[in-house]
């Protein structure tokens, strides 16, 4: 590795640290799985997607899309790290070739499926769940067991929208062993991918959906009890406008705790004020 790459790798592992990764991510263990590995550790990691708070209740009037990529703006220390042939991508398809059949982290071990993301490439609703699970895992699709059928619930009864009308994608695309928790290492190898296509998709309003997606994009600790119901600004991503980003809890969760599906109720109607579309008459139950 070049010393000036040496010195990018550094500032931004370190900036991923200071805005909330608590490891160095991947890099012992990049060291343990040999060059292959660190060499891949070196070229993928993510690029910054920062956020910023906009006060709650911000933006009640529709506000313009913000366009399609950015092209040329490799304005992020981070763009310089992430692998060309993603920032390259001009379109899903692309990117998912791009992708292959992905051993980029530890994940790829024991995924039966990628788990890339379906849905309207030009959505101006994206989801963002954390990584698949089991059936998700199986079907090679975003939320498709009983918590992706909450979630189908939320965008057709709640938003009157179809599947078809909004994206859908994780954090991570395999998925990790026994439901846990994205590591550092996984995250930044995989979250260029997720950059890239909301990039592409490049939608007004980007839903995350429960505490770790949320974290990730907004590189912060803070609990989603505290950030879902407010509007936040995705900050480093490569449209020519602006991604505004609504936190709210994961359909999983709202499985556990069922009184909670009033207040998803509340930020999907923020959504839709901002979006300018009207309410279902009907089907208001999540
Ligand atoms: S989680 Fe992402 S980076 Fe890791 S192997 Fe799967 S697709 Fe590749």
């Amino acid at each position: 590795m070049e010393p000036d790459a040496t010195k990018l790798v550094r500032a931004y592992l370190e900036r991923e640290m200071a805005l909330g990764l608590d490891a160095v991510p991947g890099a012992a263990a990049a060291q343990r799985r040999g060059p292959a590995a660190r060499a891949a550790h070196a070229s993928t990691p993510a690029a910054g997607v920062g956020a910023s708070a906009l006060p709650v209740g911000r933006a009640a009037s529709p506000e313009p899309r913000p366009g399609r990529p950015a092209e040329g703006v490799p304005s992020a220390l981070s763009h310089l790290l992430v692998e060309p042939a993603i920032c390259a991508a001009s379109s899903l398809e692309e990117l998912r070739n791009v992708l292959g059949d992905c051993r980029r982290c530890k994940l790829c071990s024991g995924r039966k499926n990628i788990v890339f993301g379906v849905g309207d490439p030009r959505a101006e609703v994206m989801f963002v769940g954390e990584g698949p699970g089991e059936d998700e895992d199986l079907q090679g699709k975003p939320f498709v067991g009983k918590a992706g059928a909450l979630l189908d619930r939320i965008i057709t009864g709640g938003m009157g929208l179809g599947r078809d009308r909004v994206y859908i994608a994780n954090v991570v695309k395999c998925r990790p062993p026994n439901n846990r928790n994205p590591e550092p290492d996984e995250i930044v190898a995989c979250e260029p991918f997720l950059r890239r296509q909301i990039e592409l998709v490049a939608p007004r309003v980007v839903i995350s959906l429960g505490a770790f997606a949320t974290q990730v994009l907004l590189r912060d600790r803070t609990p989603i009890s505290r950030r879902r119901g407010q509007w936040h600004q995705l900050d480093g991503i490569g449209t020519s406008g602006p991604v505004a980003l609504m936190p709210t809890f994961h359909p999983a969760y709202l499985l556990r705790t069922p009184g909670d599906k009033r207040l998803v109720w509340e930020d999907i109607k923020l959504v839709m004020a901002r979006l300018g579309l009207e309410m279902p008459k009907r089907g208001t139950s999540a």
